[in-house]
C-alpha cells in the first residue's frame, strides 16, 4: 500500500481515546510485516522494534498517537436524545448541524445528528450564537429512552465524527482524524523502508493511546523502551488561510515542520523544547536531503513527546510535524506532499541516526 492508501483507511477508523482498539488492531497487522518484534502494552500501546546492529546500539523511538477526538454520552433524554460531553478539543462551533456516529455494546456504529434551532425560527439575539455544549443534543432517530437503549446506547458510549476522506485539489486530502492517523500512516512506510534498508539504530516505531485524552499513553511506552532518543510526529497549525493569515509562518506544501517550541498553558502546564542534538540532527538531515524543513514556536500545542521526555534520566525529544487546517474538526486539511516530505525525512534521520549518539549536554 502507498502512503496515501494508508491515510485513508487509517482516517476512516473510529478510535476515540481509551477505545483505540479498532487502530491498534489495524497498525499492529500493517506493522507486524515490517518489524522484527511487535508488542502492544496493557494501555494499547503498540510497539515495533526493528534491530540495528546490536543490542548496545542507540535506542530511537518515533511515535504516532493512534487515538482521536470524540464524545461520550452523558445522558438519555426521555425523548430519546442524547447529551454528549466532549472528550479532548472538540471545537463547539462546528457541533452544531454536524453527523456524528456513536458505538454500541456490540461494536456497531449508529448514526446522529447534532441538532440545532432551525434558520427558518431563529431568533435574532442567536443567530451568530454558539450554543454550549450542555445545551446540544444528539438526534438518532429514537423515539423515547428506551429505543436509544435498545440500539445498544448508554450512557458511557463513545461518539466520534462520522468518517469521512475527501480528496481535494493539489494532492490535497480533508478527513476526520488527520490527527494523528496520518502520523500512523507515516511510521508504518517509515517501517516498510527500514525492513529493507536496515538502520545501525535500534528503532522503536510506536503507536501511542490517549494523547488527545491525557497525552500520557507515549510515556508508558517510552517507560518499557528507555530510549535515547525519541521523535513524535503529529501535525502542526497551518494558518495559510484568509482568517489564520500572519499567525505563524506554517503553510501548506512547503515541507515537513520542525517543533522548536511548544507550550500549553490551559492545565497541563507542559511542552517541549527540543533537545539541541535532536535539533541539529533533524536540520542536518533536511539539508542532505535538500528539503525545505519549516520552523514551528507557538503557544497552545503540544504533543506527547513532551511527556516522554521526562522519562528516566531524560530523553531527548524533537516534534516532526506536518502542515495541517481546520484541525480538530471533521474535515482537516492538509497535502500528501507534506507527508511524502515527512515520510523520507523521518525515515533517513532514524536509518542514519549516529551509532555514537549521546544525550549529554557538556
Ligand atoms: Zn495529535
Amino acid at each position: 500500500m502507498n502512503l496515501e492508501e494508508y491515510v485513508e483507511k487509517y482516517c476512516l477508523i473510529p478510535a476515540i481515546s481509551g477505545h483505540e482498539d479498532l487502530m491498534i488492531k489495524s497498525l499492529h497487522d500493517d506493522l507486524k510485516k515490517f518489524v522484527d518484534e511487535i508488542s502492544v502494552d496493557n494501555l494499547g500501546n503498540v510497539i515495533g522494534l526493528i534491530k540495528g546492529k546490536s543490542d548496545s546500539a542507540p535506542k530511537v523511538m518515533i511515535f504516532a498517537h493512534t487515538d482521536q477526538i470524540g464524545m461520550f454520552v452523558k445522558a438519555i433524554t426521555d425523548e430519546g436524545f442524547l447529551k454528549i460531553v466532549r472528550l479532548g478539543g472538540v471545537p463547539e462551533r462546528i457541533l452544531a448541524g454536524a453527523t456524528i456516529q456513536i458505538k454500541t455494546k456490540s461494536n456497531k456504529a449508529i448514526s446522529g445528528v447534532i441538532g440545532t434551532i432551525s434558520h427558518h425560527l431563529t431568533p435574532d439575539d442567536k443567530k451568530y450564537v454558539v450554543p454550549k455544549i450542555e445545551e446540544m443534543y444528539v438526534d438518532i432517530g429514537a423515539s423515547n429512552k428506551a429505543e436509544a437503549l435498545a440500539l445498544g446506547i448508554e450512557v458511557g458510549s463513545p461518539a466520534f465524527y462520522e468518517p469521512k476522506f475527501t480528496k481535494l485539489a493539489n494532492n490535497r486530502i480533508a478527513a476526520t482524524s488527520v490527527d494523528d492517523r496520518a502520523g500512523c500512516a507515516v511510521l508504518v512506510k517509515v517501517a516498510e523502508r527500514l525492513s529493507t534498508s536496515k538502520p545501525e539504530a535500534n528503532v522503536y516505531i510506536v503507536g501511542s493511546v490517549q494523547e488527545e485524552f491525557n497525552l500520557r499513553g507515549a510515556l508508558v511506552a517510552a517507560q518499557q523502551i528507555k530510549p535515547d532518543a525519541a521523535i513524535s510526529l503529529d501535525l502542526a497549525v497551518a494558518t495559510d488561510t484568509p482568517d489564520m493569515k500572519g499567525v505563524n509562518e506554517l503553510a501548506l506544501d512547503k515541507g515537513p515542520i520542525i517543533g522548536l517550541y511548544t507550550f500549553h498553558g490551559r492545565g497541563t502546564l507542559n511542552g517541549l523544547i527540543p533537545h539541541p542534538k535532536m535539533v541539529k540532527i533533524v536540520e542536518d538531515s533536511a539539508t542532505k536531503l535538500k528539503m525545505n524543513l519549516q520552523r514551528h514556536a507557538s503557544v497552545g500545542m503540544l504533543t506527547d513527546g513532551s511527556y516522554v521526555q521526562f522519562v528516566e534520566d531524560g530523553v531527548p525529544c524533537v516534534d516532526l510535524a506536518w502542515p495541517t487546517r481546520y484541525t480538530h474538526t471533521g474535515i482537516e486539511t492538509c497535502s500528501l506532499n507534506d507527508l511524502r516530505g515527512l515520510e523520507n525525512l523521518a525515515f533517513n534521520i532514524v536509518k542514519n541516526f549516529p551509532i555514537n549518539f549521546s544525550g549529554s549536554r557538556i
